[in-house]
């Protein structure tokens, strides 16, 4: 049995979009927002992704931090994952869907205990599945997204909950 940090990321945005559209365009719009997050937390402190769906206000995503992290979880990570979100705003970054194999998900993502769990859980041995390509993230999803990442506008971080995970 090991101990795991997990911290749950979720923040706010601003958009500009048709108002007929707003519902489902939101959920996809926060979806794709999420991925920016995940790619932003991927590249600022080295987490394992698990997932990051959009809820009813906003969006979340889980992670593992990696062993070695020697921050500490709190506001003062905010700044830095603004900035990352706001690069990859700005390096119009587009959605690639992939199709792969159970066994090719298990083996991409083996470095990642938290995506082998839900791989193993939720395919059938034989099925495939997709994955979306985002920058250098590759997160498992059946989409769909915006464009490209250049449709956010404005990146916030509003809340992070750190707690402790325990794995058998
Ligand atoms: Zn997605």
């Amino acid at each position: 049995m090991t101990t795991q940090k997990v911290f749950f990321v979720s923040f706010s945005f601003s958009f500009l979009i048709d108002p007929s559209l707003m519902l489902l365009a939101q959920m996809v719009y926060w979806h794709s927002s999420a991925h920016m997050l995940g790619e932003a937390c991927e590249r600022c402190f080295g987490v394992h992704l698990e997932h990051g769906p959009p809820t009813e206000d906003g969006f979340f995503y889980d992670m593992r931090l990696p062993a070695d992290f020697k921050g500490t979880v709190n506001e003062e990570l905010y700044p830095a994952l603004v900035s990352t979100a706001n690069k990859i705003a700005g390096e119009k970054q587009n959605f690639e869907r992939l199709s792969m194999t159970k066994e090719e998900l298990l083996e991409m993502f083996k470095y990642n205990n938290l995506k082998t769990y839900f791989i193993n859980s939720k395919i059938a041995d034989g099925a495939s599945s997709t994955v979306y390509r985002c920058g250098p993230l590759i997160d498992l999803c059946m989409g769909p997204h915006i464009t490209n990442t250049s449709r956010v506008k404005a990146f916030t971080i509003y809340k992070v909950c750190l707690l402790n995970m325990v794995h058998f």
